[in-house]
This record gives C-alpha cells, sequence and structure tokens, in this order.
C-alpha cells in the first residue's frame, strides 16, 4: 500500500498531498492573491510558495496522521509551468527525498489533473477537457499517450477571464474566474463578440483584445452592464470549448467526458457540457474546486501511478521544465 507525498507549485496555488491507495488522506493548499487589477508574477509568487511550503507539508502529514517513516514516495511537479515557482516548490521535494532518503518522482502537471479526476469521478476512458489559467486542451487517452486533439493555439481560457477580470478590476479572492462566474448569473444581455474556433483548436487572445477594447465605451454609454460583458465572455469561450470537446468525443466514439483544470469547476461551464453530453447520450464527470484547482493530492496521485508503474526520477534528471507536454510522457500504468 504506498502512500505517496505530492508537492504542486506551477502557478499561483501551493499544495502538498497525500494518497495512499486511491484515498486522499490530506490535502492543504494556499493561494497567492494579488490586488485587483493586477495578475501574480513568478518571483514574487515563488517568494509566497517558499514562505509557506514547509507549514503545508507539516500540516499534510499530521493530516494524514503519517510520519516520513510512511511515506514511500515524493512526487513534484516537473511542468509545465512558471519557472521560479517550480523551482522553489522542487527544490523542497528533492531536499525532502533525501533527507528521508526516499525515491522522488517529476510529475507532468496536466497529466496529473488526468489522473486525479479519473481517481475522483471513476471516469475510465473520457476525452479530458482540461482548462485552467495557464492550459486549454482537449485530450484522449490511445496507446499509452494522453494525446491532444485540439487545444488553444495562444492563451488559455482561465488567462482570457483573468486579464478581462483585471480590466474591470474584479477581485481575485478566491479566484477573479469565481467572481466572474458570480457576476455572470446577473447578467442579462447577450454581447456579440469574435467566436474562434479553428478545426480543433481555440483562439482567446483575440476575443480578449475585442472586450478589453469596447469595455469602458459600452459601459460609459451605458449599452451594458459589467455583468452582461461577464456573461457575454463566458457564454462565447464556453460554447467553443464544448464544441471542440463534442467534436473530439464523435472522433473517439466517446461516451465519457471528464473535466479538469481550475476553470472546470464553474457550474456554467458543467452545464453546458453536460447539454452537450445528454444530446449524444454520454455522461459528464466533473470535480469540485477541492480537486479541479491545482493541488497536492493530484500531483501524488499521478506519483501513485507511476510510482506503482516502476518509474524512478533520478537525482540528476529531477529538474523542472516550463514546457512540458501531455504528450511527452509514455503512460506505462494504462492498458
Ligand atoms: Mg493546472
Amino acid at each position: 500500500m504506498p502512500a505517496v507525498l505530492g508537492f504542486e507549485g506551477s502557478a499561483n496555488k501551493i499544495g502538498v498531498g497525500v494518497v495512499r491507495d486511491g484515498v486522499v488522506l490530506a490535502n492543504p493548499r494556499r493561494t497567492y492573491v494579488t490586488p485587483p487589477g493586477t495578475g501574480f508574477l513568478p518571483g514574487a509568487t515563488a517568494r509566497h510558495h517558499r514562505a509557506v511550503i514547509l507549514d503545508l507539508l507539516q500540516e499534510a502529514l499530521t493530516e494524514a496522521g503519517l510520519t516520513s517513516k510512511d511515506i514511500d514516495c515524493i512526487a513534484y511537479t516537473k511542468g509545465p509551468g512558471m519557472g521560479a515557482p517550480l523551482v522553489s516548490v522542487a527544490v523542497v521535494a528533492r531536499t525532502m527525498a533525501q533527507l528521508w532518503n526516499k525515491p522522488l518522482l517529476g510529475v507532468n502537471h496536466c497529466i496529473a489533473h488526468i489522473e486525479m479526476g479519473r481517481l475522483i469521478t471513476g471516469a475510465t476512458n473520457p476525452t479530458v477537457l482540461y482548462v485552467s489559467g495557464g492550459n486549454t486542451q482537449v485530450i484522449a487517452y490511445s496507446e499509452h499517450r494522453y494525446r491532444i486533439f485540439g487545444e488553444t493555439i495562444d492563451i488559455a481560457v482561465g488567462n482570457c477571464l483573468d486579464r478581462f477580470a483585471r480590466v474591470l478590476k474584479i477581485s481575485n479572492d478566491p479566484s477573479p474566474g469565481y467572481n466572474i462566474e458570480q457576476m455572470a448569473k446577473r447578467g442579462k444581455k447577450l454581447v456579440e463578440l469574435p467566436y474562434t474556433v479553428k478545426g480543433m483548436d481555440v483562439s482567446f487572445s483575440g476575443i480578449l483584445s475585442f472586450i478589453e477594447d469596447v469595455t469602458q465605451r459600452m459601459l460609459a454609454t451605458g449599452e451594458c452592464t459589467p455583468e452582461d460583458l461577464c456573461f457575454s465572455l463566458q457564454e462565447t469561450v464556453f460554447a467553443m470549448l464544448v464544441e471542440i470537446t463534442e467534436r473530439a468525443m464523435a472522433h473517439c466514439g466517446s461516451q465519457e467526458a471528464l473535466i479538469v483544470g481550475g476553470v472546470g469547476c464553474n457550474m456554467r461551464l458543467q452545464e453546458m457540457m453536460e447539454t452537450m453530453c445528454q444530446e449524444r447520450g454520454a455522461r459528464l464527470f466533473a470535480t469540485d474546486e477541492r480537486f479541479c484547482i491545482d493541488n497536492g493530492a493530484m500531483i501524488a496521485q499521478a506519483g501513485w501511478e507511476m510510482f506503482r508503474a516502476g518509474h524512478r526520477t533520478p537525482l540528476s534528471e529531477s529538474g523542472v521544465t516550463q514546457r512540458y507536454r501531455t504528450d511527452e510522457v509514455e503512460v506505462t500504468w494504462r492498458d
């Protein structure tokens, strides 16, 4: 019964999780929240993570009721993500592995989201929509790889939402996307925005530029409210995501869809995906904010699969990489 400790810190969340044989024993997390109108920069984010990571480690072990002796392997996020935060967290994982004499595992962050989604929902072979502040991909498993069927060709959907929140000076607490979602519920008017699906891929940078350009004028003239703009942006970008997910499901003959990543806890996105799935006779799987937003347990869970399949990361290869594509990893733990 291997118990795996997982460290995640590729963006503005820092998490330490413990997973033992499919059971999440602990999963504490902290978020670096910046003032309205601003984003998070790599250096400051890394300082935040360094300041809290050892407290989180202690918290995770206490909550799990385990000591270092009970841990069989230490997993950490190798990438993709922001350089400075990734490095800060990897240094701690590497140090603990040496102090405690445990094997190390460098984990692909995107694959960790998928494995966590599969664990929590019980979806066996889903078409995956992975949507967050840094990533937007439609993924399906085939022949020992998580293959990318479609993706953003510029910024991630979550980045588009986060940056629009800065235009409106919406609070980043608990997250800009959550606050946009609440405002969108009060939106009444659909403002037409560019709709940019290109084959299996999507693009969000033009939509962001467009809405950034028109916001001040439309609000000044009273043509629409900030709530209408939140509503319109969500409806447009989510429709694009549902479209490419449906096309991938049709191609794969898939009867399961799984949403992972921080944007995946948006209830309006889940509702639109549910409608699409019902029309196809398929099932939708999604998780709540504990598991779809970046967390340590997802790194522990992917690490657990890799550990059992015999993977180990030698110290000499225990670095990080800002670019690490989902389909680079050979998925030896699945048939
Ligand atoms: Mg993520």
